[in-house]
């Protein structure tokens, strides 16, 4: 289990190289992807996934077309043409600075968004189908959790309801048989199903995050996508709650993708870590091997500036110079202004994404003969 972070200004083994206060990754029982024995099957697929917005004209650009001096509207590229495979039974941690279109892609993935192009496939099928302007997902056993516990819940629904509603839609559970599943649910959350009738605003916001676990597990889900689901708590509430879904990892057999800003959250409970810069995969390893033999420039800066445990609450700013705008990225490697090895190749030549060793792939041109 993992234990409690320690109180601020307390130092940990993690601040010191050594061994952190955090549990093993892998529950005794579950196999993962780190682990030998044999490539576990793969459970969900992005392949040459993008999402584009177009963002709205101004009042200025809207009198302008009207004058017959129309522009073309601005296009954010919040991801592009990113792959990567997640196998089943493995936590897949996804890090990167703000606006470099994790939660995108995480929303992509659960089926809230759908692609501009490419598939989001789970055992082959795609997560979601676009209907007009609708985006209808296909299955119930990919699950999101999101940032905000009391954001993602309806304030005026009682628990039951917001847990019980999504199964009893979809057929999982008959009527006779609903009050005993939202009950299941909830303890498996660590919730007391005697609250089952009260309101969201009357639970703290660790309870919160536990109601919205449970109705994510209502679902009977294979694969939950966490969007940065532990950053709105405090740091007692954020190890409880990682805790629990290692424990659900351990009895259900979860595969989780867990997109955090928080390194030494990711570090801990990940098997494989995948770097996101400015919509691009950059790095994808063993997260053993991203903390000590990182390979891309970007994520060797993260790391360098990885934040220690007691300076958690500070605001993330880890590589100096600002992340450059989605909305007019840099040519060639999206990374040349900032990185500290840009040589004239990346300004102008975007670097292929390729295999450095088993499970080891970076996109940067240093080391390409
Ligand atoms: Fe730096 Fe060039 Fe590698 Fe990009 S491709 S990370 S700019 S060395």
């Amino acid at each position: 289990m993992i234990a409690a972070r320690p109180p601020e200004g307390d130092h940990t083994a993690a601040e010191g190289g050594g061994t952190p206060s955090f549990a093993a990754r892998s529950p005794e029982g579950v196999h993962t992807a780190a682990e030998g024995g044999g490539a576990p099957a793969s459970l969900v697929q992005l392949n040459n996934l993008s999402k584009h917005f177009t963002v709205a004209a101004t009042l200025t650009q809207r009198l302008l077309g009207m004058l017959g001096h129309a522009k073309p509207p601005a296009t954010v590229q919040a991801v592009s043409n990113l792959s990567v495979e997640i196998r089943a039974g493995e936590v897949l941690g996804l890090v990167g600075e703000s606006g470099c279109g994790k939660s995108t892609l995480a929303r992509m993935v659960a089926g809230v968004h759908a692609a501009s192009s490419g598939t989001a496939l789970y055992r082959g099928q795609p997560v979601a189908v676009q209907q007009g302007a609708r985006v209808v997902k296909t299955t119930t056993k990919v699950q999101m959790i999101f940032q905000d516990p009391y954001a993602s819940l309806n304030p005026r629904h009682r628990i039951d309801r917001i847990v019980g509603e999504g199964p009893f839609t979809h057929g999982l559970v008959d009527k006779a048989n609903l009050d005993d599943h939202v009950s299941r649910a909830m303890q498996r959350a660590g919730i007391d199903p005697a609250y089952r009738f009260r309101y969201p605003h009357q639970f703290s916001g660790g309870q919160r995050q536990r109601i919205g676990i449970a109705r994510a597990l209502g679902m009977q889900p294979e694969f939950l996508v966490c969007d940065e689901a532990v950053a709105a708590l405090d740091v007692s509430l954020q190890a409880q709650v990682l805790n629990l879904f290692m424990q659900l990892r351990a009895d259900h057999n979860l595969t989780y993708l867990f997109v955090s800003h928080d390194l030494g959250v990711v570090k801990h409970i990940s098997d494989r870590v995948a770097v996101m810069y400015l919509g691009r995969l950059v790095e994808l390893a063993p997260a053993a091997e991203i903390f000590t033999r990182p390979n891309h420039p970007y994520t060797q800066a993260l790391l360098a500036n990885m934040l220690t445990l007691n300076l958690r609450r500070r605001r993330f700013s880890a590589i100096k110079g600002e992340i450059p705008s989605p909305l007019n990225p840099p040519a060639g490697c999206h990374f040349h202004p900032r990185c500290p090895h840009a040589m004239e190749r990346c300004m102008r030549e975007v670097p292929a994404f390729r295999e450095l060793a088993p499970g080891h792939s970076s996109a940067c041109h240093l080391g390409d003969d």
